[in-house]
């Protein structure tokens, strides 16, 4: 008999306050540039749990997307496997809105994983990931522990 397996059943992250806390500051004293962070952890079918976070620069220089150098990419990648993690999430901030942007969209495509997005002008964070089957962005409980 084959197990029965739910790729779309992923749907918990889990972070500290303390990490959350981080975020939200790096997001803040980025302003007015977006900012962006790689989430290192261990993930299972349906929890996503961060142990790490890996503050990046936003190369883009830009405030209203983010891109991340490719070098500093593939370091982050090369850290997180040495210490036994992988990246299981990408945080960025905007500066209004908290639903994911047609461009995030395309590199929730390439990269479908858990996308945290925070606002810093409503003060909110949501988690997102891309539902490969439907192709639909799915909302990710956010545990906070
Ligand atoms: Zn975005």
């Amino acid at each position: 008999m084959t197990p029965l397996r739910h790729k779309s059943s992923l749907t918990a992250i889990i972070l500290t306050s303390q990490q959350m806390q981080r975020l939200v500051s790096l997001a803040n004293d980025s302003l007015p540039k977006e900012s962006c962070a790689l989430l290192a952890g261990n993930k299972s079918e349906t929890i996503t749990h961060v142990i790490d976070l890996i503050l990046m620069k936003n190369s883009k220089l830009s405030t209203t997307s983010f891109s991340i150098d490719p070098q500093e990419l593939i370091n982050a990648y090369k850290n997180a496997q040495k210490l036994s993690m992988e990246i299981v999430g990408i945080f960025h901030s905007h500066p209004n809105g908290i639903q994911p942007s047609s461009t995030d969209r395309k590199f929730m495509e390439l990269n479908p994983i858990i996308w945290l997005i925070y606002s810093t002008g409503l003060n909110r964070y949501k988690a997102y990931v891309l539902n490969e089957k439907t192709n639909e962005i799915q909302q990710v409980r956010i545990i906070m522990v």
